[in-house]
């Protein structure tokens, strides 16, 4: 699966001149909630990373997202699972599982996301699971920014990464994008000015 041409056609990869939420300045932006906008391409990813989960040994009941961005990639991927689906989300800053979703003492628990960068609100959503007595089994994502690494992949993880180490993380591919400091950041010397994505409303 050629996962940056599947962003690319659905306008997720975007190209340009960035002002990242770390402060950093970088050529590309994923807006990952358009690759998931067309439900038989959610479907196809969604399926190719069960079929990734399902030939590793690992048991699921249930899957749970973060809200709001990874919703609809682990609704997706439960249905390929034929698990149940749960979300946990932030109240007053803290992340928790409500709506009435009820999770059994031990119950098997996979975490996904649309992307992963360092996996903080996906570990916020697994420590909520686990004081509810769930045993988290997993994380799973349709991208990974290349801080944490992949099950079966031999890259080491960085210190970005915040999923805890004995566990696997599943997703489909790689998106590592060269990030520059302001004082030294190649389009900044051409002249033009980096946008913080979402500033025009997007
Ligand atoms: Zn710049």
């Amino acid at each position: 699966m050629n996962l940056e041409k599947i962003y690319k056609d659905s306008g997720a990869l975007l190209e340009g001149h960035f002002l990242l939420s770390s402060g950093k300045h970088s050529k590309y932006y994923l807006q990952s909630a358009k690759v998931l906008e067309d439900p038989k391409r959610a479907e196809l990813l969604a399926v190719t990373l069960a079929k990734k989960i399902l030939e590793s040994d690992v048991e699921i009941d249930t899957v749970c997202s973060p809200a709001l961005g990874g919703i609809l990639a682990g609704y997706e991927l439960s249905r390929a699972l034929g698990t149940r689906f749960i979300f946990a989300e932030r109240v007053a800053g803290t992340m928790c599982v409500r709506r009435g979703f009820e999770i059994k003492k031990d119950e098997k628990i996979l975490i996904c996301e649309d992307i992963i960068t360092t996996g903080g609100s996906a570990l916020e959503a697994a420590e909520a699971i686990k004081d509810l007595g769930g045993k988290v089994v997993g994380f799973a994502a349709i991208a990974n920014r290349g801080f944490c690494n992949i099950y079966n992949d031999s890259k080491d993880m960085k210190k970005e990464c915040k999923l805890p180490k004995g566990l696997p993380f599943f997703a489909l591919g790689n998106f590592e994008f060269t990030m520059y400091d302001k004082d030294n950041c190649p389009m900044c010397k051409t002249g033009t000015k980096a946008l913080k994505p979402g500033s025009r409303g997007n």
